[in-house]
């Protein structure tokens, strides 16, 4: 309640414009990461580590749009590039230019799995060209997904709930007809991996295995150091593609990606968020030639097959420039390093924040994708779950949601934007200061907690 009275007297204007806005928005507001409790707050300025609201009210920023800023909000010398771009190109124009073939190459040269890269207008789009990509390469029809991944919201690969392993749909109006040949295997369990792609080999075999490299949901359930190359092994010998999302990690875990990280090469790679800086229409996929090559037709003359996949903003100059010179300064910068120690910095002092006030949660990070669950158990033993469980997964799945929502709110009301109150990304704009800073506002909150 305490916090309520904060949002209720100092974000009087944000309670206004929502008041307009669910007049005419679905839900009041459009983004899906927008924290909506008790109402939804509005932003007017980014800068670095920081937002501000429309009534004036300064915050940390862990949500850093969602993930594409590793470098915070708004960097002054990629806004100047892309402010010359558009003074002198404009924001599209619908043929080749500069900037895609630049991108397209810094991504080639970096990425062990990328030999071609094609930009696409967001990680869902280039989540649905993978899926065609590999079909049309390996002439099979499966897709075989972790539970509990999120690539994106297509009614292909929307299979399963957002909470890791959980067998039931994230969305109504997806007949199931739509997962004919999609399935789900539980994190971790590489056996039942191998007993899906044996199983498929009868029924239209598996074109490819989805997988983030950390686990799904950015390693909200972490994956096994060796499953990575475990799976590796697998798709190799069932001649499935691997199918690598790194929407989250390329360019947020290292400039080579989660790939390098793991030093485990997949067939194709899925690009968001990062690859175009924070700006719009970021999404793109890369691969091997041979698999890439269906994109334009085929390497195989007339006859070969081709993947359609389009996009009228897909590539525009002022998002590839964008990208360019964001992943660019990233590098330069050695971004990913020292967002990466913020992150470290961030999660220790949180973790002893848990121990000192004997709290029921946990933290833990890789690099800048940060972790704070407030409902740690359910996370690890969820491989158990049978379908007569349903009932009282679905109970603590909502009180997850529902304390996840509280502890939200409350570190808003302090100051500090979370991605839905369990996972902050830092950026290399967090400082020392910064983060104790946000530690201490943590422990206002942390101090207040009961039952
Ligand atoms: N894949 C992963 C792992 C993601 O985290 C997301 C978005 O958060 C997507 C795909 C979808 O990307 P977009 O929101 O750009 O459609």
């Amino acid at each position: 309640d305490e916090y309520l009275s904060y949002f209720e007297a100092k974000c009087t204007t944000s309670k206004k414009m929502m008041g307009e806005a669910e007049k005419v928005i679905p839900g009041a507001v459009q983004h899906n990461l927008a924290f909506n409790y008790p109402f939804p707050l509005a932003f007017s300025k980014a800068e670095g580590a920081f937002l501000h609201d429309v009534d004036g009210n300064k915050y940390i920023d862990f949500l850093q749009a969602g993930g594409p800023t590793v470098l915070g909000s708004n960097p002054e010398p990629v806004r100047e590039k892309v402010i010359e771009l558009l003074n002198s190109c404009g924001p599209s124009t619908g043929l080749f230019h500069e900037y895609e073939m630049k991108l397209a190459s810094f991504i080639c040269h970096r990425f062990k799995g990328v030999e071609m890269f094609r930009m696409l207008g967001s990680g869902t789009e280039a989540c649905m060209a993978a899926v065609r990509v590999a079909r049309v390469a390996t002439k099979k029809k499966n897709i075989i997904k972790l539970g509990g991944a999120y690539h994106g919201w297509s009614d292909q690969l929307s299979y399963g709930n957002r909470i890791p392993g959980l067998r039931f749909l994230e969305s109504h109006g997806i007949p199931l007809a739509c997962f004919k040949y999609t399935q789900e295997v539980f994190p971790n369990d590489i056996a039942a991996l191998e007993k899906q792609l044996k199983w498929n080999r009868i029924r239209g075999g598996t074109a490819a295995v989805f997988m983030e490299p950390m686990g799904p949901e950015s390693g909200t359930r972490p994956l096994d150091y060796d499953y990575n190359a475990q799976a590796r092994d697998l798709c190799t010998k069932y001649g499935a593609l691997l199918v690598f999302d790194e929407v989250v990690t390329a360019f947020r875990i290292g400039v080579d990606g989660a790939q390098g990280y793991f030093g485990v090469t997949p067939d194709l790679t899925i690009f968001g968020k990062v690859v175009a800086g924070g700006y719009p229409s970021a999404g793109g996929i890369g691969g091997k030639t041979e698999y890439m090559a269906c994109l334009a037709g085929g390497l195989g003359g007339k006859k070969s097959k081709k993947a359609h996949v389009g996009g009228t903003m897909a590539a525009n100059p002022l998002s590839s420039a964008a990208g360019y010179y964001t992943v660019k300064m990233i590098e330069e910068t050695n971004a990913c390093e020292v967002a990466g120690k913020a992150g470290d910095r961030l999660t220790q002092g949180l973790q002893t924040l848990i121990d000192t006030y004997g709290l029921p949660f946990v933290a833990y990070n890789q690099g800048s994708i940060c972790h704070l669950e407030t409902v740690g158990t359910m996370l690890f033993d969820i491989n158990i779950f049978r379908p007569w469980e349903i009932p009282a997964k679905i109970k603590e799945i909502h009180a997850r949601k529902d304390v996840m929502t509280h502890m939200g709110a409350a570190y808003m009301a302090e100051g500090l934007v979370t991605l839905a109150g369990s996972r902050l990304y830092t950026s290399a704009a967090d400082t020392d200061e910064i983060i104790d800073d946000a530690l201490t506002r943590f422990e206002r909150v942390f101090k207040n907690v009961d039952g």
